[in-house]
């Protein structure tokens, strides 16, 4: 079946008892079972699994082309979960422009975790395979990453990996599964806030774990889950689950988008650049074409003359609004180092933009008004 129609499809069998067509939400936090505990329906307590979360996990597994998933309260409870579930000693590759959270993860607590963790640009391969050790279990990847743009080649990374033993793990929130399949490319992992573009409306926060192989990793992670309890629950499960349903129509329209404001803002003069894959100018654009779809509703542009012209131009939309996160209907622009906060590397200048499903000429028009 084509993507959209599993969009559409994945996850949605009738309810048994109703035949329901939109799916119930099960808010039971309990399930009977035999005398001798027994599970009829496989279900115990919500913790363990509930069949509302059953149902997006079935259809997450399906858009991305996995065999299982998992999803959890958040895109950053799902990461840490999967580093959880690495055994102490572990070493972990990450990219050097990780997003943010999980790099304050990385610094204050994988140490605790007994875990060492390296970063590096992962667009340069040479560097990557300097990193790698013996005791190197995974390496992360996020394309495009979040907020600089930045490809990184999945293919040529999970080989690399592999090689050296590790499994190759995609944060795949930026692109989603519309545009980019991280398992088809060789990655054992793809990871998603589905806060963002899987949930779709900036209403719901979740984070999901597909897998390329249910085994053994699955296992792991699940306990991880069960014991640690960074759980979905029902309600938000069902929203995300709702979402998925128009993901296909919704992020080609945001790309679409997307595009049409890059092209547009590269040629203002108060823009010093504009990081978008899909310029053709863009140092990840051959990359890009190569394994996305299209290059998604998320851009960043760098202001002329540093933060405050940024902060003046963020200060001075109409109908952009200034707030953090991304994936929704209506577009948010911000002032990342300020979100992102003390430490942050984030170029002082650059804003980034969540494309929404706006007419991009009032976007633009809103855009050229600030900047001017
Ligand atoms: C937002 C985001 C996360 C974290 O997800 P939460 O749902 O906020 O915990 C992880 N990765 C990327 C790329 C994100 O944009």
């Amino acid at each position: 079946m084509r993507f959209e129609t599993l969009a559409v499809h994945a996850g949605a069998d009738r309810d048994p008892v109703t035949a329901s067509v939109a799916p119930p939400i099960h808010l039971s936090t309990t399930f009977e079972h035999g005398p001798a505990g027994e599970l009829p329906h496989g279900f115990i307590y919500i913790r363990n699994g509930n069949p509302t979360e059953a149902r997006l996990e079935a259809a997450l597994t399906a858009l991305e082309g996995g065999e299982s998933a998992l999803v959890f309260a958040s895109g950053v409870a799902a990461g840490a979960a999967l580093l959880q579930a690495l055994p102490p000693g572990s070493h972990v590759v990450f990219p050097d422009d990780v997003y943010y959270v999980f790099k304050v993860m990385a610094a204050q607590f994988l140490p605790r975790w007994g875990i060492e963790a390296s970063f590096v640009d992962m667009r340069r391969l040479d560097d990557l395979r300097r990193a790698l050790r013996p005791s190197t279990r995974a390496v992360w990847t996020e394309t495009p990453s979040n907020p600089l743009m930045h490809v990184v080649d999945l293919a040529a990374v999970a080989g690399l990996a592999h090689e050296a033993g590790a499994l190759v793990m995609t944060d795949n929130t930026f692109a989603t599964p519309v545009l980019q399949r991280p398992i088809d490319l060789g990655a054992d992992v793809v990871l998603h806030s589905t806060t963002k573009y899987l949930g779709g409306h900036s209403d719901v926060q979740g984070g999901a774990l597909v897998f390329a192989k249910r085994r053994p990793l699955h296992e792991d992670v699940q306990r991880v889950r069960t014991v640690i309890g960074g759980v979905s629950s029902p309600f938000n499960s069902w929203l995300v689950l709702r979402g998925l349903r128009s993901l296909a129509c919704r992020v080609e329209r945001h790309a679409a988008n997307a595009l049409a404001l890059a092209t547009a803002l590269r040629e203002h003069p108060a823009v010093e650049a504009v990081h978008y894959p899909g310029l053709p100018s863009d140092p990840g654009h051959e990359i890009a074409r190569r394994q996305m779809k299209a290059f998604g509703g998320m851009l960043s542009i760098r202001v002329r003359g540093g933060r405050d012209r940024a902060v003046m131009a963020a200060s001075r939309l109409r109908l952009l609004i200034n707030a953090t996160s991304l994936g929704g209907t209506e577009s948010l622009i911000e002032h990342r180092a300020s979100s992102e906060g003390p430490g942050t590397t984030t170029p002082q200048n650059l804003l980034r933009i969540s494309v929404g499903l706006e007419h991009p000429d009032d976007l633009i028009a809103d855009l050229r008004q600030a900047l001017d």
